[in-house]
């Protein structure tokens, strides 16, 4: 085979490979969205033969010999041929560990999960959960097992999550919030609570529906590109390429700040992937690189941005267009609000104080369970134990416990770190757009333009060419440093919280 052979060979694989992850995507995606509640066998056994079809693709012969004639041209490759070649070996490699029958087993093991864990969430039913996921938590081990026995099987899934980063990292890193966190919260804890009462009221989910539609505007994704559902549990995906993203939200009619902050939320991880350059689409370059950095990105608009003074002072007027009770209140009276730092039990809806307590707690949980030493059967004692010692609350029930989130249920174990080193790298890109952005200014009048290019330029283009680690520090031109988290939350809650 002739290298230019090859390169042919290599853009057509990656575009039946995308083909394959379209059909699956919207499998899933119409499973978690629109699809009657009898329907997930059907898309069970279809999932089954499609994924089995994917895994011969990628591990059989032909696939082997292209790959084997890629690596072996080595240096006469461009960059973005290495790169492609290495994520593609990388990831055939670790699927020919896994025997076909159980990685099979394994997608279908997935869809089951979901659906028991939606009836189990629904009726706050962790019996009926528990063996599913005693199979998800044997199954993340076993596999992680098959694919790098030498390497303790949570650091191998943290790293699958969040390149460079393994359980030492993440002490470290938890260690250091922990440290920062705490302290500032109890003094946040003598101080009078903001009035929240502008939050309450009846917000229709019509009008609701019309303001998330406004809000993607508003934050620069294109519409023709970009759709919204509903669902239990908001997320993004991305169908076939980053020229079809899907977010989801969930509307509450007794407060609209929840879907509000969902859809800016999933909002900037769609942002993130639809940015992707041009000509990376069908190719395993094409979107985000890893779930830090999505994460990154996502709390950077919902937070960092979406819940700043400057933009509340934009978006509270637009807001009660949508819904008239607002009317009686001011942005100011909003930003404090939507900035009430107090420990609850549900982590999407925690402030950005607390948050990192919420992932501390499900981080201290999977590495113990991945490590054997904690049984799945004893996750809620744990988990109710873990919320009053870090959060000091009492959790009622296993819905608002346990049961509240689908990444288990969806396989992904070691993803929960991913949220608050998002956070914080968050606060570092904040630190160095405003060297060149007035980022302020931009939010007071609703301008998401300047933002968008500059995270444009340094982060969404590059789609998964440099490690995460590389794209970081060449967005901010310095390494990770997690004290810009502490500096920026400092700041802000001094401020508030006037301490
Ligand atoms: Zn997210």
């Amino acid at each position: 085979m002739t290298l230019e052979e090859a390169l042919r060979e290599l853009d057509a694989l990656q575009k039946k490979i995308s083909a394959y992850d379209h059909a699956l995507g919207l499998l899933s995606y119409d499973g978690l969205t629109g699809a009657p509640k009898g329907t997930a066998a059907n898309r069970a056994q279809s999932t089954g033969v499609l994924s089995e079809e994917l895994y011969r693709l990628q591990t059989g012969p032909e696939t082997a010999e292209l790959l084997q004639c890629l690596e072996e041209s080595g240096a006469a490759l461009d960059r973005k041929t290495q790169r492609t070649v290495y994520l593609l070996g990388k990831s055939i490699r670790q699927m020919r560990c896994i025997p076909v029958e159980e990685y099979v087993a394994w997608q279908r093991l997935l869809v089951e999960a979901d659906d028991v864990w939606h009836t189990a969430k629904e009726r706050s039913d962790w019996p009926l959960f528990a063996p599913v996921l005693e199979r998800v938590f044997g199954t993340v081990k076993r596999f992680a097992g098959y694919c790098a026995p030498e390497k303790d099987p949570y650091d191998y899934w943290l790293n699958e999550f969040e390149e460079g980063t393994d359980r030492a990292r993440c002490d470290e890193f938890f260690d250091a919030l922990h440290a920062g966190i705490v302290p500032l919260l109890e003094r946040v804890r003598t101080k009078p609570q903001p009035d929240c009462t502008v939050l309450r009221g009846t917000f229709p989910v019509e009008a609701q529906e019309r303001f998330s539609r406004r809000l993607m505007e508003l934050i620069g994704l294109d519409l023709d590109h970009v759709g919204l559902a509903t669902t239990e549990h908001p997320f993004t995906t991305s169908l076939g390429s980053h020229l079809d993203e899907r977010i989801t939200t969930h509307y509450h009619t007794d407060d609209f700040a929840s879907s509000m902050f969902s859809v800016i939320h999933e909002g900037g991880h769609a942002l993130y992937d639809t940015g992707s350059a041009e000509e990376l689409a069908w190719t395993v370059l094409d979107g985000g690189v890893s779930m830090g950095i999505h994460e990154s990105q996502s709390r950077f608009y919902e937070n960092i941005l979406g819940r700043s003074r400057a933009f509340s002072a934009y978006i509270f007027p637009v807001a009660a267009e949508y819904f008239p009770s607002l009317r009686d209140y001011s942005a100011e009276d909003f930003y404090r609000a939507v900035n009430r730092a107090e420990p609850g039990l549900i982590r999407i809806e925690a402030d950005e104080l607390t948050y990192a307590l919420h992932i501390m707690v499900r981080y201290a949980l999977e590495k113990r369970v991945m490590a054997g030493e904690l049984a799945v059967a004893e996750l809620p004692g744990e988990w109710n134990r873990l919320y009053k010692e870090y959060l000091g609350v009492d959790v009622p029930d296993d819905r608002s416990g346990v049961l509240q989130d689908s990444h288990w249920s969806g396989g992904a174990v070691g993803y929960f770190p991913s949220y608050a080193l998002g956070s914080a790298y968050g606060a570092q890109l904040l630190r160095k757009m405003r060297e060149t952005v007035d980022v302020d200014a931009c939010l007071r009048r609703g301008d998401f333009a300047p933002i968008n290019e500059w995270l444009r330029a340094r982060i969404w283009q590059h789609g998964c060419l440099y490690t995460p680690a590389e794209l970081f520090r060449n967005a901010v031109d310095e390494p990770f440093d997690p004290g810009a988290f502490i500096a920026y939350l400092t700041e802000k809650y001094t401020d508030l919280y006037d301490l």
